[in-house]
């Protein structure tokens, strides 16, 4: 049974056109003979899920960074920028951190549960 478009009900369909790969491509309706594209639930379902993978890991990094405390975006850490408190940066080794304190030339970044003192030009 398949969705039948023109009688808006699921419907016995039959197959006419087949995609290279063996999945059915246009089907015909048996109660109303309209032909249509084959609305295949389970490729459908797969191509959701696959599609939210791939965005789900950027997507939640994304959140996590938008969602501590500033709205202002992560930046690379690097000794030769100047950062303020509640800066967000990203560190290559420590990860995403938090400036919780800048003093002239240091910071003081909170890497999750870690509290590291790093260079910076400030
Ligand atoms: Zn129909």
């Amino acid at each position: 049974m398949t969705y039948c478009g023109r009688c808006k009900e699921e419907r016995m369909h039959q197959v006419v056109a087949l995609h290279s790969d063996g999945r059915a491509e246009r089907v015909t309706c048996k109660y109303c003979q309209s032909t249509h594209l084959y609305r295949d639930p389970e490729a459908k379902a797969a191509r959701a899920r696959k599609t939210n993978g791939a965005n789900a890991g950027s997507r939640s990094a994304e959140v996590k960074t938008r969602a501590v405390a500033s709205n202002r975006p992560a930046r690379a850490y690097s000794p030769q920028e100047t950062y303020a408190t509640g800066d967000q940066i990203t560190h290559p080794k420590f990860g995403e951190g938090n400036v919780v304190e800048a003093r002239a030339g240091k910071i003081d970044v909170r890497f999750g549960r870690e509290l590291r003192t790093l260079l910076h030009a400030g």
